[in-house]
This record gives structure tokens, C-alpha cells and sequence, in this order.
């Protein structure tokens, strides 16, 4: 919760949520579960009731005081549409999400059909605003149906996050879909990400004219096998994104575009 991060695609967490229940093979090694379980029983700690899911009330209005426009992911140690997360409460963190519209919010979650939901009901006639990016998590060729969902959401910017990447996902139906990160499981029991799973969704992600970011191997630590893919670094946003003044922290700078156009293409 900060306006700080560590996470390559952002650069600054907004969690007023914390706490999730396990859906999918993806959750099994959650890092946010392993960071606030450590906590737990800890008196007067942030994280006293690890992971158990809890409304932060008083985080609500947070981006509306950090006045530099940045790019912010909301729930990094939680799923905004979590099934016990009140509607009124994501409607309290859409409110704050317009209104701070200098910043960019990237939403991400797995719960894609009650996503969907969510914004058909609060955009019934449009939809999100382009400062509000909706992605989701998907980890292997099962998970696809979260793509499919994503793609009829009244969202304005789409993205999908791979990560961590647990299988090939096959042949994928980008269009509609503004931005791809792939990512390999960290931690101590992080699952291997194949480099042939990683360059398939790359190359797709050329077919499609896809913002791609690679955004690590993984391995014990999240920066343990580095971060380059055939090479080189590859660190695009979508096209239109208003903060590109940020390249991955902690890399180095790569002399590419940030996006895909025509131009990139020849
Ligand atoms: S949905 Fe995300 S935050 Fe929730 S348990 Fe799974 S990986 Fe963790």
C-alpha cells in the first residue's frame, strides 16, 4: 500500500482491500497470502488477521492525496471483486478511481464474470473510463474462459496478466486486449515457466498488435532468473497510456518504443 513498488508494470499499490480466498490453481502459492499470514496475531500490525479478507475504509481516498500522476494497482494483496467485498464498497473504490483521474488504475482480478457484472451494472450505456484499466489473471489454457469474459466488459482499456505462467495457454483471441504481461511464479515453491509457454503469447502478441511486457522468469526471489526474453528486455504499455515517463524500475533503459504502432512494424 504505497506509493512506492517493486512490481515492474506499476508504480503504486492501492490495497483498500486485503485478504482473499483461494479459486484457482494460480492462487495456490499467493504471495500476498504469504506476506500478510506472516503477520498474523501481531497486535496493532496492518496485517494482525493475515489474510482474511478486510475493507480498508480509511485507504478510500488515498490516490486523491498523491498528486504526481502515476500508474496504480488496485488490490495487489487482494481481488476487488471478491465475493464478500460489498458492491458499495467497489462502488466507494470506483467513485475514487474517477475522480483521481489524473492517475491510471490498473484493476486485475480472476474473478472476470463477476467483473463483468460489476461494470455492466455501473456503466449500463458506456463504459469504464480510459484511466481505469480492467485486466485478468489467467495462468494456463483452463483459465481462458477469464479472456473470453474480459473481452465483453464495458471496460475502455483491456489487459491480461499471465502470470504466474503455469502452462501454455495455446492459440488466444487477442483482439479487443491493449496489454499483455507474462510472468514466471516466484517464491519458495515457484512452479517453472517454459520459455516456449512465454514466446507463444509473445508472438501471438505480435499478431495482434499487443503492448507486451515480460515482466520476470521468477524463481525463489522474484528476480532470480532476470527478466530478458530471447535477449533483450521488453517493457510496452499500450498505446495512449499518459504516464509513460516509466520504464521497468531496477532494469535497464531499453531502446524501444513503450507501445506498438504501425511505424514499429514497417
Ligand atoms: S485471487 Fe489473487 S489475491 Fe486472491 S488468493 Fe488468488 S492470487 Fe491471491
Amino acid at each position: 500500500m504505497g506509493e512506492t513498488t517493486q512490481i515492474e508494470w506499476t508504480d503504486a499499490t492501492w490495497n483498500p482491500v486485503t485478504g482473499c480466498t483461494k479459486i484457482t490453481g494460480g492462487c495456490d502459492f499467493c504471495y500476498a497470502e504469504r506476506f500478510s499470514e506472516r503477520f498474523r496475531g501481531t497486535p496493532g500490525h496492518a496485517f494482525e488477521n493475515g489474510f482474511d479478507l478486510t475493507l480498508r475504509p480509511a485507504r478510500l481516498k488515498q490516490p486523491l492525496q498523491w498528486r504526481d500522476p502515476k500508474r496504480i494497482f488496485v488490490n495487489s494483496m487482494s481481488d476487488l471483486f471478491h465475493k464478500e467485498v460489498p458492491a458499495s464498497f467497489v462502488d466507494a473504490v470506483f467513485d475514487t478511481m474517477e475522480a483521481a483521474s489524473w492517475h491510471t488504475f490498473q484493476v486485475l482480478t480472476k474473478r472476470s464474470s463477476l467483473m463483468v457484472r460489476y461494470l455492466r451494472k455501473r456503466y449500463p450505456h458506456g463504459l469504464a473510463p480510459s484511466h481505469i484499466w480492467i485486466g485478468v489473471s489467467i495462468e494456463d489454457a483452463k483459465n481462458t474462459v477469464r479472456l473470453k469474459h474480459l473481452k465483453t466488459a464495458h471496460a475502455s482499456v483491456k489487459f491480461v496478466s499471465f502470470e504466474p505462467l503455469l502452462g501454455p495457454v495455446g492459440k488466444i483471441d487477442l483482439s479487443g486486449i491493449a496489454w499483455v504481461i507474462v510472468g514466471g511464479e516466484s517464491g519458495p515453491h515457484c512452479r517453472p515457466m517454459r520459455e516456449d509457454w512465454a514466446t507463444e503469447i509473445r508472438d501471438q502478441c505480435h499478431a495482434f498488435r499487443v503492448a507486451f511486457f515480460f515482466k520476470q522468469w521468477g524463481g525463489v526471489r522474484p528476480k532470480s532468473g532476470g527478466r530478458e526474453l530471447h535477449g533483450r528486455e521488453w517493457n510496452e504499455y499500450p498505446l495512449g497510456d499518459r504516464t509513460q515517463k516509466h520504464i521497468a524500475k531496477g532494469t535497464k533503459r531499453v531502446r524501444q518504443p513503450l507501445s506498438w504502432s504501425r511505424a514499429d512494424r514497417g
